[in-house]
């Protein structure tokens, strides 16, 4: 089923990149695999599959000895700041920085690993009460504080649109980021750079790829539904 579940994805952003006039290789798909047992996650990496992403860090630091090396570990979820130590030498790209202080503290634990740490800014354009990230408005201003910690990268931006029957309720969304990105990218800030735009999800990925995302997380349309019983 996987396999499947893959190849039609894979075909499905192949013909967004085509209507979009993008190449496949601007796109990464980022397989999903919270909740997932291990056996999926190397079913998908037979398939192909080299990015997988995961909002626990207990999730990532239980299956990380269990893939092969070079999978590649992305964290989309909320991040604690007190449990940054567990990851931060195992995880090619943190999607979910909101905040000066949770920058400061993998900072901190980028500096004792001796390493630099890839981040994206998670950015609430929708506003939602519900949700993590920071406002559109608020955006450049943590750019530029977050820019001079020194282990620390900016990428680019990531946002989780909301939950909408129709995809295209969300394409002001991405527009929007797109446009955001844009604008961070012509100030010219040091050690920020806004090549990485993470946006789309199972519901709504084709649309966010019509409209720039160079990083879609894909999770459902892998592996199927979750169960959060266990
Ligand atoms: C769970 C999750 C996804 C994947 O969601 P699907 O709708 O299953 O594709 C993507 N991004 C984040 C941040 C998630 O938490």
């Amino acid at each position: 089923m996987i396999q499947e579940q893959m190849k039609n994805v894979e075909e499905k952003i192949c013909r967004a990149c085509e209507r979009s006039g993008r190449k496949r290789d601007e796109v990464t798909l980022i397989a999903v695999s919270k909740t997932k047992p291990i056996e999926d996650l190397k079913e998908a990496y037979a398939c192909g599959a080299r990015f997988f992403g995961e909002n626990k860090v207990q999730e990532i630091t239980e299956k990380y000895p269990q893939m092969p090396a070079d999978v590649q570990w992305h964290m989309i979820g909320h991040l604690q700041r007190n449990k940054v130590k567990y990851i931060v030498d195992k995880i090619a790209l943190i999607h979910s920085v909101d905040s000066l202080r949770l920058a400061q503290t993998i900072q901190t634990e980028a500096e004792k690993h001796q390493v630099t740490v890839p981040i994206l800014l998670e950015v609430n354009v929708a506003e939602e009460e519900s949700k993590f990230g920071v406002s559109v408005a608020e955006t450049f201003s943590l750019a530029q504080q977050i820019s001079s910690l020194p282990n620390v990268h900016i990428e680019g931006l990531m946002t989780i649109a909301p939950y909408v029957d129709e995809p295209e309720e969300n394409r002001w969304i991405f527009k929007k980021m797109k446009q955001l990105s844009i604008d961070i990218r012509q100030k010219n800030i040091d050690n920020v750079d806004m090549y990485v735009l993470s946006m789309g999800m199972t519901g709504d990925y084709e649309v966010a790829i019509e409209e720039g995302a160079t990083m879609v997380r894909v999770g459902t349309g892998i592996f199927g539904s979750r169960n959060y019983s266990f």
